[in-house]
């Protein structure tokens, strides 16, 4: 069974499935696909995973505490012992398809490939912001999942900052699990409701309300927080989930496919990876925070729902 890696086709390929994205949602499918010997290519960026700060992906069974990068590595010879599978380390721009013809996928590099089956599986990116001491801190002091990161900075002192996905109430109630003492930190953008105050006051947790300014910490430990103010507040872990970013790709895929995306850069699925676009799938990140192991879930649904419906058809 022969193993092939980058540079070693020309353009123009054909393929079974093309993933898009080499993730746990990606590479959990391509596992699949390798094993049921179909002809696979996974298409990963040059650039460093969302999540490749992380200190230890945890609540991934098996792998607990691996760095991305040793779960990548340990996936990809686990899929490369059964062969079939390609990777190629390069930026997808863009997919197009015409009625009933394979689709055609486009590389950063001018190549092209086709694909009977697609699955998106490229996850999304965090708009960091762009404070000084953020960076050093983030995914060890500075935190978007108590799940993922809350037993490293259990009984610290933690904070919480509005972001996307969970509230401030919610988030104060999960930061209570983990920290000796739970702070909130109020934007002027967020406005709380009297009944919000009132469970914060409930919770004994102490609202600051300011922006943000600056970090301050030793080595990656959060020791305090400036806000615009000047005022200065003790905090040792934040519970800060950042805006997310919609990838180009994804927004190309709406025009030339008509992929159905919502609002807030969610593609809708008919709850087994599929979209409104027959043979496009999806898994992972793309249908919301996923967690590494909800992507490994959603990319094994999409690979054997494309082999089984190869099944009905054959
Ligand atoms: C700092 C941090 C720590 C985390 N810790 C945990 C944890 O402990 N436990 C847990 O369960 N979850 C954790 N998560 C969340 C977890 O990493 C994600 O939910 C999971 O990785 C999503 O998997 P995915 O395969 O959907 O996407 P990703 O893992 O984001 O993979 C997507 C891949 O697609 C590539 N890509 C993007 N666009 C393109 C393109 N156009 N062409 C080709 N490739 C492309 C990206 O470079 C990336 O490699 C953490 C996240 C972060 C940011």
């Amino acid at each position: 069974m022969s193993v092939t890696t980058d540079q070693q086709h020309a353009t123009n390929e054909s393929y079974h499935v093309a993933i898009i994205g080499g993730g746990p949602a990606g590479l959990q499918a391509a596992l699949v696909l390798a094993r049921a010997g179909k002809r696979t290519v996974v298409f990963d960026s040059a650039e460093p995973a969302r999540n490749a700060p992380s200190h230890g992906v945890h609540n991934f069974l098996g792998l607990d505490g691996l760095l991305p990068s040793e779960i990548r590595d340990l996936a990809w010879r686990q899929i490369e012992a059964y062969g079939g599978a390609e990777r190629r380390t390069v930026e997808v721009v863009r997919v197009t398809r015409d009625t009933h013809k394979p689709f055609v996928v486009y590389d950063a590099e001018d190549r092209q490939y086709t694909a009977d089956h697609v699955i998106a599986a490229f996850g999304y990116r965090d708009a960091l912001p762009e404070l000084p001491g953020f960076g050093a801190c983030w995914a060890d002091t500075i935190i978007a999942c108590p799940f993922c990161d809350g037993f490293e900075n259990r009984g610290r002192i933690w904070g919480v900052v509005p972001g996307p996905g969970c509230g401030l109430v919610a988030s104060a109630q999960m930061a209570k699990h983990w920290g000796s003492q739970v702070l909130a930190f109020v934007p002027p953008s967020t406005q709380l409701t009297e009944q919000e105050l009132a469970t914060l006051a409930a919770l004994q947790v102490d609202v600051h309300a300011g922006q943000i300014a600056q970090l301050h910490h030793r080595d990656g430990k959060l020791e305090g927080v400036s806000l615009d103010s000047g005022s200065r507040v003790a905090v040792e872990t934040l519970l800060w989930e950042p805006p997310r970013t919609r990838a180009p790709l994804l927004n190309r895929m709406v025009e030339d496919l008509g992929l159905d995306v919502s609002d807030k850069g969610i593609v809708e699925s008919d709850g087994r990876q599929g979209t409104n676009v027959p043979g496009l799938y999806v898994a992972g990140d793309l249908l919301g925070w996923t967690g590494a192991l909800g992507a490994a879930g959603g990319g094994n649904v999409a690979a054997t729902r494309i082999i089984k419906e190869w099944f009905a058809r054959n």
